[in-house]
């Protein structure tokens, strides 16, 4: 690793592990933990849960853990370049979405519904809290703990936002959203990678799904900009071709951008250390202009994409799916498999949940079946 700036986060000085453990032999505190992650099981679920697309929906299209490769690649490169910790970046990059339900944001909503009308006093389900769960408690590889025991610093990037009733329940990763200081830069930093990525792969795969296409595109600011540069440059190019240059020229521009912004905010700020950099504002950032475009860009998915009528077809069969899941486990638990069964009601909803969050989608749609459905579904 090169040098780190003064305000990274360094391994050698992490607040540590729920347990204490020797430390690692041949690697940093940061790398085992990315390590870790690499080889728990919720990674590989990942494989087969939507970003945008149901996973069978196309083969090229982004999952959720080649949208975690993505930000994984962007937080690294933001890392080096300014000094900061890529091993723990990395490790937050890579964790930022293992507790995502199936079915991607739908899947959320409904369980978060769910949770909410039918055992009120569990305090619903949020994503984040959930990654934070399953690095904590749901993993079962580690025969003197549960969960990963990962290190504070990479808990506190994984726990992205949190209400402020759940934040009093977690102690240290939920201090900082009562005292309202921020994470670690690093932590800061897989954040914005996380908009860089999704915002550009969701342009390239609404348009490999037909749902987007490149007229509509010419309305955002900062890709018909960067698609007008590559036409003349490159006349007569293929328009498959002219998208890829374009969003590799997008990446490209918004990388450099959160790079010398955040520089020039770390200059003139000059955080003594790590900790010092949790007290000022958030630190890692684009610049005005670029804020604003990257915005339009969100919009127009937003409206374009995302509230596509076939996407929300796909988001209200999703949403039924977890509903009727979530509604025949509640009122039958002994529908559940045996691991899942609980002696008391809020943990028994707060099981269910962690079922449900645990499936991939295809495995949510063959349960509904053998749940719903007469047949050979055993
Ligand atoms: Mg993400």
């Amino acid at each position: 690793m090169s040098a780190l700036a003064s305000y990274a986060s360094r391994s050698d000085r992490t607040r540590g592990r729920r347990y204490p453990e020797p430390p690692p032999q041949n690697r940093s505190e940061f790398q085992r933990d990315r390590d870790r992650i690499v080889h728990a099981g919720a990674f590989r679920r990942l494989e087969y849960k939507t970003q945008v697309f149901i996973n069978h929906e196309g083969d090229l299209f982004r999952t959720r853990l080649t949208h975690s490769l993505e930000v994984a690649q962007i937080a690294r490169v933001l890392a080096r370049s300014l000094g900061l910790n890529e091993d723990l970046t990395e490790a937050i990059a890579l964790a930022h979405d293992l507790g995502h339900t199936p079915f991607g944001h739908a899947g959320q909503d409904e369980l978060n519904a769910c949770m909410r009308e039918f055992a009120p006093e569990a305090g619903g389900f949020e994503h984040n809290l959930q990654s934070l769960r399953v690095v904590d408690e749901l993993e079962e590889r580690y025969a003197a703990f549960n969960g990963l025991n990962l290190c504070f610093e990479t808990r506190e990037g994984i726990l992205k936002h949190c209400s402020l009733a759940h934040a009093k329940l977690l102690g240290d990763v939920g201090e900082r959203f009562i005292a309202r200081t921020q994470p670690s830069l690093e932590a800061q930093l897989a954040n914005l990678a996380d908009e860089i990525a999704y915002n550009n792969h969701d342009i390239d795969d609404g348009l490999r799904s037909g749902l987007l296409t490149v007229e509509q595109l010419q309305s955002v600011p900062i890709f018909a900009r960067h698609y007008a540069e590559v036409l003349q440059a490159w006349p007569g190019i293929v328009q498959r071709r002219a998208v890829a240059e374009t969003i590799r020229r997008m990446i490209n521009t918004l990388i450099t951008d959160v790079t010398h912004t955040t520089r020039a905010i770390l200059a003139r700020v000059a955080p003594a250390d790590a900790d010092a950099a949790r007290q000022c504002g958030p630190l890692v950032a684009f610049s005005g202009g670029v804020r604003q475009e990257a915005d339009a860009l969100k919009k127009f998915l937003f409206e374009n994409l995302y509230r596509h009528f076939k996407v929300m077809r796909m988001t209200n069969k999703a949403r039924r799916i977890v509903r009727e899941l979530f509604s025949a486990f509640i009122h039958e638990p002994r529908l559940l498999p045996p691991d899942y069964r609980r002696d008391e009601d809020l943990t028994q909803a707060r099981a269910i949940a962690d079922y449900i969050a645990g499936m991939t989608d295809r495995y949510a749609i063959r349960e509904h079946q053998r749940l719903f459905e007469m047949g050979d579904h055993l």
